[in-house]
Parts: structure tokens; sequence; C-alpha cells
């Protein structure tokens, strides 16, 4: 960037999540994504660059690949003078939550420009009416079915809800959500709303809602005014339940979000901006597993009231959901199938170093490498091939277990004349929309052995878990 023209000042705190640290411009609308380090990191300013680097290669060779190129920004590394940087890092000091201040915003000199997508919107003339952005973090949306599982519960309890026990006992989060993974991804409209309306109730870090581009809504555990129903009902109220103040009061509320989840499913299922070219990428088995989760709370709500079938209706192909849930189910072996795996590899490493570049470990990731992830074989003939081939695709699900979907929502009116194909109608509002993926960083290669603890400290914490008393 030029660097006469940056002015700290028209930068302000956006958000940040464990790796990187986004603000955004107060006019234009684009973002700077910062790495963020322990204090005590050591990377290079090169070994920056080439990190970066290395995460738009991913997002622009392989997940745009997978998801659609509507969906993917993968943004450009930029330059950045230093002392900007010093002022930059000091003026957004005070904004961060204390929760995220144990790491620091890199400074060596390089961010990623992406565009702002709580403002994006293709149509800028409507850009005196408000625009919404719902980003949500929906992590894994299936059930494992590998035949490498020791324990059965992973084959009956999803991912999110064990995790959920492990959190609340060590203090992350207050309370167990409502919210399971199996009933957004199920493509059944009554479980895709109970689903957003248990996010909205307790969104820790998977919900948040922007009105142009300011978080209004979610994930500020450190401001309670960000968790009020009532208020976001407030902001959300002229635009979707436009009504003459005939209905108020907790009724309002609910009338107002119910109609908010109506239009988020729908944009969710919606397959009109998919331009997605897997190319020739044949899809991933549907999974063979349960389509609920025991722990769900829709399925046991369910349960007592003496209902028996579970309804999923399956994703329309083409729905950022469906793409989501084919990329995250690239994780076939489960990490008990592909630990022994990634020793097989380790072992290989240790006798021919020099064979690391050669297999891809750290990329390039360019098409050669998005070829490579074709082969979906699941015949294990021994190989360092056939180990490699299988890590790099449980990276490639663990970036889509991880990533954000972004919904921006602007209200139009009967009059506006826009392609109908971009547009949500409900019987009392109507929004043009976008919808995109964010937050598609590749997951190193040395993070399995930690993968591999971790999910067994899940799930043995969930077995022996105390029962709440009911
Ligand atoms: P995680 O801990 O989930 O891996 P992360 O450290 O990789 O997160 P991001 O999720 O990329 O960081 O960014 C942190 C937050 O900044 C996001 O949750 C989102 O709210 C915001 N953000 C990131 N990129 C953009 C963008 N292009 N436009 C608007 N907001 C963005
Ligand atoms: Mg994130
Ligand atoms: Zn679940
Ligand atoms: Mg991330």
């Amino acid at each position: 960037m030029e660097s006469e023209k940056m002015d700290e000042n028209e930068w302000r705190y956006h958000g940040e999540g464990n790796k990187s640290l986004v603000v955004c411009h107060t006019q234009r609308c684009v973002v700077l994504r910062f790495l963020k380090f322990l204090p005590n990191r050591n990377m290079t300013t090169e070994e920056v660059y080439q990190h970066l680097q290395n995460i738009l290669d991913f997002g622009k060779h392989v997940m745009k690949q997978f998801l659609g190129e509507n969906y993917v920004h993968h943004g450009e590394v930029v330059q950045l003078p230093l002392d900007f940087l010093k002022r930059l890092c000091l003026r957004v000091q005070s904004e961060r939550p204390e929760s995220r201040c144990e790491k620091e915003m890199d400074v060596s000199g390089y961010a990623m420009c992406l565009p702002n997508l709580t403002r994006l919107q293709t149509f800028p003339f409507i850009e005196r009416r408000p625009i919404f952005c719902i980003e949500i973090k929906p992590k894994c949306g299936f059930i494992p079915t590998s035949p490498h599982i020791t324990k059965e519960i992973k084959k009956k309890v999803c991912r999110f809800c064990m995790h959920q026990h492990l959190k609340v006992a060590k203090g992350k989060w207050k309370r167990i959500s409502k919210y399971c993974p199996l009933d957004l991804f199920s493509g059944n409209t009554r479980r895709m709303h109970f689903a957003l309306m248990s996010l909205l109730q307790e969104s820790q870090n998977n919900l948040k809602v922007f009105k142009n581009g300011e978080l209004i809504y979610g994930c500020r555990d450190d401001q309670e005014h960000l968790s009020d129903l009532n208020e976001l009902a407030h902001h959300l109220k002229p635009f979707f339940f436009p009504t003459n103040g005939l209905v108020s009061g907790p009724q309002s509320t609910m009338c107002v979000l119910k109609e908010f989840i109506q239009v988020l499913a729908a944009t969710m299922l919606s397959t009109s901006v998919d331009t997605g070219r897997a190319g020739g990428f044949k899809s991933v088995p549907v999974s063979q597993g349960r389509n609920y989760c025991e722990a769900g709370h829709f399925y046991t709500e369910h349960l007592r009231n003496g209902k028996h079938k579970i309804e999923t209706s399956g994703l329309p192909k083409g729905s950022i959901l469906y793409k989501t849930l084919q990329a995250q189910m690239l994780d076939m072996l489960d990490i008990e199938g592909l630990y022994p795996l990634y020793k097989r590899v380790e072992k290989y490493l240790e006798e021919c170093p020099e064979e690391r570049s050669t297999l891809l470990l750290d990329g390039p990731y360019d098409e050669t490498f998005f070829e490579k992830l074709k082969d979906l074989s699941m015949e294990d003939n021994g190989s360092v091939e056939f180990a490699v081939t299988k890590i790099q695709q449980y990276r490639v699900a663990m970036t889509a277990k991880d990533c954000s979907i972004m919904i921006a929502l602007s209200p139009t009116t009967q009059e506006d004349c826009f392609d109908q194909k971009s547009i949500i109608k409900t019987s009392r509002s109507s929004f043009k929309y976008s919808v995109s993926i964010l937050d598609l960083d590749l997951k190193p290669y040395e993070s399995i052995p930690h993968q591999y603890k971790r999910d067994s400290k899940i799930v043995s914490h969930y077995l022996n878990r105390e029962e709440p008393a009911l």
C-alpha cells in the first residue's frame, strides 16, 4: 500500500480470532487482517510474508475450488510502513477484548487486504439503506463413521455438543448452547430454525451480527448489551417486521427474530450465487452416519414430545451449507484413523528429511496440490503417498470445519427492480443478499498430534462428565 497514504486514524479495530486480528477502513469497504503471535514468537518478516502468501494461495487454488468462486475472497498480501503499524497497534490495543490479549498483533510489515464482508454489497447504489451482516461459525455438521473410531460415543454425539461440556467446565462459556451443527446442516426448516434461534440465545463465538459494519450483537463477553436480544430485535424490527406498533414487548421480539431467522435460513439454502467448479471433483460420498446427534436439544425435546422420526430434508446442491459440508467430509478417517498415517509420514521423513518438499507438506498450494486432493480412494496400500493424500484432505476438512459464513442483507422495496434471483422475500420483507465464507486458513501439518490429543480429551471429558440433575 502506498505509504504516504497510510493514516492509522482511518482504520479501526474490527475483530479478532485466535490467529488473526482485523482492522477495517472507516470509509472504504476493505479490511486488513494481521497475524497474531505469542510475545516470544520467532517468525521472521520473510516467514510472515510466506505464511500470508500460503494462506492466500490456499484460499485461491484450493478452497475456492471447493466452495465456489463467488463465496470466497482470497484477498492480497500487502506491505505496510512500520511507523504506521506501530501507531495502528497502539490505537487498536484498547479496543481488544482482554481474553484475546495473550497474543499480540504482528507488526513486522505485512498483512492481508480483503474486502470488508460486513459491508460488501454487489449493488453500490443501495448504499443509503442499512446493511446487516450475520456471521455464523457453523462447525462440523456431520457425525463420523470411520471404522478407526474407538469410542462409540463419537458415532452418536457430535463433536460440537461434546466440546460444549469441556468448554463450560473450563469456564470458557457460562452455559451450554442448544445449538447443534447437525440441525443447521439438516436442511430441514424446523431444525434449522431451532439451530439459528439457539445461536441467537447463546451465541458464544458462533454468531455475530453487524449493522453497517459495526458489531451490534454477539461475541464480546466483556460487553453485556451485546447479548441483549431485545436490543437486537429493536435494530431489526423496522426492516424485518414493519408493523405500525401493534405488537410490542417480548412478543414483538420473538416475531422479529422469527422473521430474521426465516430470512437467514433461506439465504443459506439458496443456490443462486453458486458458481462452484470443484474441477471434476467427485462429491464426497454422503455420510452414512446418523443425521442427528443424540445430545442435540432438538432431538431430545423431540423425543420428549413423543415424536420418533427425526426430520432431515437434505441440502440443495450448490448452497453454501452443502458446499461447506462436502469439504468437511473430506475428513473420512477421523483423527483416530489419520494419526497413524501422520506417524507413517513422520517416520519416513526421519529417514529422508530431504523429501519433505517433494511431499508438498508445506505447499506450494497451487493447482498441482489441488489435483492431488482429488484421489478419494480409501484403500491403504501402506504407502507414504496414500498417507500424505489423506493428511492433506484432512487439513482441507479442518479448514471447512472452522470457517465462518457471512450473510449480508440489505432491505429492498417493491419498487426496486433487481434480478429476482438475489432477493429473499418473506411475507413481510424483502432483502438483497450476498453470501461469502471467510477464515479459510490452512491448518498446519504439525498440528495433527495436537488434534489427536484434543479429540481424546474432549471425548473422555464428555464420558466422565457429571450428568446434570433433572
Ligand atoms: P479463528 O480463531 O476462528 O480461527 P482467526 O483468528 O482465523 O479466527 P478470522 O476469523 O479470519 O480470524 O477473523 C476474525 C474476525 O474478524 C472474524 O470472525 C470476522 O468477524 C472479522 N473478519 C475477518 N475477515 C473479515 C472480512 N474480510 N470482512 C469483515 N470482517 C472480517
Ligand atoms: Mg475465525
Ligand atoms: Zn450435536
Ligand atoms: Mg482461523
